[in-house]
């Protein structure tokens, strides 16, 4: 294939100068930015591997420490996954441990309505008669947690045991639905199991990368790393409505319209079938369903002309992408939040993975349908939460699984329930109808992050006991609480997270936590005592102790990690990847599906297809813009719990609410650059300061998470087969104020 697009970038935009090409000179020049410097009167006597706690990249950090309390860290060279690199969040890491708002005693709200602080005792006290008298009353499926991806398997996995088999709860789901669920559901059903086939070299070793609603450069700046470590000067081609820094970085941007992505990629594969570009053998001997495939995308409306009409997309355009996957030699798909984060997102996770397997284009070095992870241990939570999947990546339905797990932690088999739980917006409307009563909330901070937040503040009157774990007692969230109990963070504890390409590492205690604030591990065993089901967890008596038994339930899964032999064992491989069988060689970059065997019982894959659904809420003359959401900046993380404790991470992004406006809208609407605007949904409505600029479209309005007034506008609804919610399109007006 010799057709190149025009690869010279265009004429810049007014871009805020925090954004993508600083994100490069930060990652590549960080002393520049006072990123990493050593204080000079304090020099360390010892360093210990760590990877970062923020995403899913999974960097190794070098920490630097004196008298075993860390002083700084740089990026540790040689890992296999970052190389000696690290973004902004990972070399200011240590900073959130300092912050003056920790949670450095347990908290409860006495009778004025202020927190209070309280003892450990009192606090577990509390909290254990309240949910008690709650399950006494209503049953303990009114009782439920809320978990996250931040923090290790090893926590993650106490958690979910103690509440489903000690404390007898039901329902626990945690944010990972609000990042990975899609994929989750989708690689389960294409591939038989939750299983992201890729490895980090093959963005190097791709000759055509399709990068779909992910803007690497900003969100995931080392794997941009990596991919402009690519020899093989690849064809790059970025689909997502915005001209996102990676776009601009792109051989080709495809601006298609919001959520139209499902009807593009079927006319894809249309054309492929069409053209016959297809790997019919790989076809023949490892996917079912083509024959069904071809008769939906050729009876359907998936010609270049509709699907141009549609997505916005010319013909040509169409075909040059079809052509770049039909005829690459090493052709990979990636996708992010937005696919996940889609009322549809399942299929059109799974027409991504229709094209890879169309093309063979999977189980070879640079190829595979690839769904980048968002947080540091969001693998770790899909595999051992507990939650609506039975430890290990079984199934609570399955009363195999269920006697494998009982044998493995010794605890009766009664204990372990046969239904899974409520997602995480089940959970919510299950509140809302008054049927849970009590709640969890662990390292996540819902009252910022969940969707359509009016709605969600009124459900805190619902709930009878609102428990918050955090190292913070200054969150959103925390902040509603009945009871507070300080955590150790990320850098104050031992365990092991999950990276995007199934590799595990190892984080480290380099720090003590402050105050009267405990691990997350060490929570969890005091309310197992004080629920009265410590026998049960006598065996959990450590980090490394839990993953021994972690590894042990992994035995005959794909996910198996049996080989593992401890933490030592990682850190001198530098992480491993799952699966890691006693019979399986070893390999420092892994990648899944080479034999081309699935995880299906006939270990074939399976061709997924639904026809396109209408979005739930149009733009109309009332809400005339499409509201996109996403991550600011390469300095922000999520709800900035922790990166705005950093005083360099502050500099390095805006504080204040802003919304990009393309020109063209501004003028229509009057809206001056840099005025103050309203911009509200049917839901609610904020001030933002006008940001005016060409890298959205007209018709759409662009607002990051960050910022807590953004989620009073989105609409709450979800994928039906993964329930993650679809933060991505919503309909809202825009006025000058
Ligand atoms: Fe940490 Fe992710 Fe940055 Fe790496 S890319 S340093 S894992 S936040």
């Amino acid at each position: 294939m010799t057709t190149r697009f025009d690869t010279r970038p265009e004429k810049a935009t007014p871009l805020r100068a925090w954004n993508g090409p600083l994100t490069q000179e930060l990652v590549q020049r960080p002393s520049e930015f006072g990123l990493g410097n050593l204080p000079s009167k304090v020099q360390p006597d010892a360093t210990t591997n760590s990877v970062c706690g923020f995403c899913a990249t999974g960097c190794s950090l070098k920490v630097h420490l004196r008298d075993k309390q860390a002083v700084n860290l740089s990026a540790q060279m040689g890992y296999p996954v970052n190389l000696g690199m690290a973004c902004p969040k990972g070399w200011e890491s240590l900073e959130p441990l300092k912050a003056r708002d920790r949670a450095t005693s347990p908290l409860v709200r006495d009778r004025s309505g202020r927190l209070v602080q309280t003892s450990w005792d009192n606090a577990l006290k509390q909290f254990v008669s309240g949910f008690k008298q709650i399950a006494e009353a209503s049953g303990a499926q009114a009782l439920a947690w809320l978990g996250t991806g931040q923090i290790p398997s090893e926590e993650l996995a106490f958690l979910g045991a103690l509440g489903k088999f000690g404390m007898g709860m039901i329902h626990g789901d945690g944010n990972t639905r609000q990042c990975m669920a899609t994929a989750v559901a989708a690689y389960k059903e294409s591939f038989g199991f939750d299983a992201p086939p890729y490895t980090y070299a093959d963005f190097e070793e791709s000759d055509v990368l399709v990068f779909v609603g992910s803007n690497l450069c900003i969100t995931h700046p080392i794997m941009w790393q990596r991919v402009m470590r690519n020899r093989r000067k690849p064809e790059i081609l970025v689909v997502d409505p915005r001209r996102t820094e990676t776009a601009m970085m792109a051989t080709k941007h495809l601006a298609l319209r919001p959520k139209s992505d499902l009807v593009l990629f079927y006319g894809l594969a249309r054309l492929l079938i069409e053209s016959g570009w297809l790997d019919t053998d790989f076809i023949e001997q490892h996917v079912c369903g083509f024959e069904e495939l071809k008769h939906f995308l050729l009876d359907g409306p998936y010609d270049a002309y509709r699907v141009s009409q549609e997505t916005g997309i010319d013909e040509h355009v169409l075909l040059e992408m079809a052509a770049l996957i039909g005829s690459g030699k090493r052709v990979s798909l990636w996708w992010t939040m937005g696919v996940n984060q889609s009322y549809e997102g399942t299929r059109v996770a799974q027409s991504l993975i229709n094209l890879a397997l169309l093309t063979g284009n999977i189980g070879k070095p640079g190829t595979g349908a690839n769904s980048i992870t968002g947080q540091c241990n969001a693998m770790g939570s899909r595999l051992f939460s507990n939650t609506t999947n039975l430890l290990g990546g079984h199934a609570f339905e399955n009363p195999v699984h269920r006697e494998k797990v009982a044998r493995i932690l010794e605890i009766p088999l009664e204990r372990i329930p046969d239904q899974s739980s409520y997602a995480y917006d089940q959970i919510m409307e299950a509140i809302e109808r008054g049927e849970i009563k009590g709640l969890w909330v662990v390292a996540t901070n819902t009252a910022h992050s969940w969707i359509n937040q009016r709605r969600f503040r009124k459900l805190r009157d619902k709930l009878e006991l609102l428990v918050v774990q955090d190292m913070y007692h200054s969150t959103e969230t925390a902040q509603m609480a009945d009871i507070v109990l300080p955590a150790a963070g990320w850098g104050e504890k031992d365990g092991t997270f999950i990276n995007s390409e199934r590799r595990i590492g190892c984080i480290r205690k380099v720090s003590r936590a402050p105050g009267q604030a405990l691990a997350d591990f060490h929570i969890f065993q005091l309310v197992s005592h004080y629920w009265g089901c410590g026998e049960m967890f006598e065996k959990w008596s450590s980090p490394e102790a839990v993953f021994k038994l972690l590894k042990q339930l992994t035995a005959g899964q794909p996910c198996d990690i049996t080989a593992i032999e401890n933490y030592n064992m990682i850190e001198a491989h530098g992480g491993i990847q799952w699966p890691l069988r006693q019979s399986s060689g070893f390999a420092a970059e892994r990648r899944l599906f080479e034999d081309g065997r699935f995880y299906h019982a006939n270990g074939k894959a399976r061709f997924i297809f639904e026809a396109p659904r209408e979005l739930p809420e149009p733009t109309d003359p009332a809400y005339p813009l499409t509201l996109l959401t996403g991550r600011g900046t390469s300095s922000q993380w999520h709800t900035q719990t922790r990166t705005s404790k950093s005083a360099v991470l502050r500099k390095l992004s805006p504080q204040n609410l802003y919304v990009e406006i393309n020109p063209a809208d501004a003028e229509v609407y009057g809206i001056a650059a840099g005025s103050q605007v309203e911009v509200r949904s049917r839901r609610g409505k904020l001030v933002a300061k006008a940001y005016l600029s060409g890298t959205v479209s007209r018709g759409q309005v662009f607002m990051p998470m960050h910022y807590a007034e953004v989620n009073e506008l989105t609409l709450d609804t979800v994928d039906p087969y993964s329930r993650q919610p679809s933060y991505k399109a919503c309909a809202v007006a825009i006025t000058s104020t």
